[in-house]
């Protein structure tokens, strides 16, 4: 099949496009390369003969026609985003023209392609988006696919309204998309930025390890090579215009994760004078901290029978054992602990 993702050289798009290429599916790549955007990511497909690459942004309306009219993709992944809250908080800007107009822009094009084509039966469009859309929860109860969308902040605002914007044009004009709700995500390399990466690079490089609050926000954690079945299930079985909630059945406090990679730290990298835990410390909150994220993924179970393969156990020690066998993929010389989300 030929499948177009976007955002293919970010922390999900390159798992996803490592499989499809092992798969032996034709995969075009169209991403930006903002700093999200990791070339190593890439090394295990780039030289593969059933993988492309084109360096474009979604919101560029002539370049994304023309992927659409030169590839023909059958199929369509749209992992592109800007993906992270805190840098949402201080630039909401850039969260609305890539995460908003670059949606409006892709389905655009691939409604004319479809169209074109005749291929409005056969084609899929699955759109990548987040649980935060839901809100926040208080101590009891999971995402439904039924639940009201509430988002708090700039991004998970901007992926609210990519969502309902997909649904639309299915509704509308008649494309098929379905969208995947999925909760946290974790694996080998994310983003420097993100809350696990971060605590293995600052335990490694002898700074605090910070933790926002008081610790105790609650995420739903999914392994990132579970999530990514879960999007090739939804791609083959997913009904047109619906949405699939995509959880790992893993909630966990921040600060419960902090201790159980500092645990595992411990054993991989042992350092003199105490444990890594003694590194952990309290920092200011991130302002609008949703509390308590939490999916009921029974949907996808019985309507795609898709479930997590891995546990956060068995996961984070894999997790954990990557970050510190490839220094080199975080140690850029640039890593600076610049506090984000606080600037405005
Ligand atoms: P990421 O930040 O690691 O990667 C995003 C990729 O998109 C990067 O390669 C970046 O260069 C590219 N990109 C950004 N703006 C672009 C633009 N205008 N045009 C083309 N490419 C652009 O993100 P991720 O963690 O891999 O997340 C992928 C998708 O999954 C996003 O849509 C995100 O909202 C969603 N999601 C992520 C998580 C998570 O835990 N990481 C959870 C739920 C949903």
């Amino acid at each position: 099949m030929r499948v177009l993702v976007t955002g293919g050289a970010g922390f999900i798009g390159s798992a996803l496009v490592r499989h499809l290429v092992a798969d032996g599916h034709d995969v075009l790549n169209i991403d930006a390369m903002t700093y999200a955007g990791n070339p190593l990511n890439l090394a295990d497909v780039a030289s593969a003969p059933n993988y492309r690459f084109l360096k474009a942004d979604i919101a560029d309306a002539p370049a994304v026609n023309n992927a659409f009219v030169s590839f023909a993709p059958e199929r369509v992944y749209h992992l592109a985003a800007e993906s992270h809250v805190d840098r949402s908080i201080d630039g909401p800007g850039a969260f609305i023209k890539t995460n908003v107009v670059g949606t409006f822009v892709l389905l655009e094009a691939a409604l004319a392609h479809v169209r074109k084509a005749g291929t409005l039966d056969t084609f899929r469009f699955v759109h990548i988006s987040t649980d935060e859309v839901y809100g926040s929860l208080g101590a009891t109860g999971l995402f439904t696919e039924q639940t009201p969308y509430a988002p708090n902040s700039p991004y998970s605002a901007s992926k609210a309204g990519s969502d309902h914007l997909v649904r639309a044009w299915t509704h509308t004009y008649g494309l098929h998309t379905v969208i995947s709700n999925c909760s946290n995500n974790y694996g080998p390399r994310q983003n420097a930025e993100k809350l696990i990466p971060t605590i293995v690079r600052n335990a490694l490089m002898g700074r605090q390890i910070p933790i926002y609050g008081d610790g105790m926000n609650v995420r739903d954690w999914l392994f990132v090579e579970d999530h990514v079945e879960a999007l090739v299930a939804i791609a083959d079985k997913g009904e047109a215009g619906e949405k699939y909630n995509v959880g790992g059945h893993n909630e966990i406090e921040n600060i419960r994760i902090a201790a159980a990679i500092c645990g595992l730290m411990d054993e991989f990298a042992p350092k003199s004078g105490g444990g890594y835990a003694s590194q952990i410390t309290y920092v200011k909150d991130r302002p609008g901290h949703d509390r308590r994220y939490a999916i009921d993924a029974t949907r996808a179970r019985d309507e795609i029978g898709w479930t997590p393969q891995h546990t956060f156990e068995t996961g984070l020690r894999k997790t954990v054992r990557w970050y510190v066998d490839n220094q080199d993929y975080w140690r850029t010389g640039a890593e600076t602990e610049t506090r984000l989300g606080l600037g405005r």
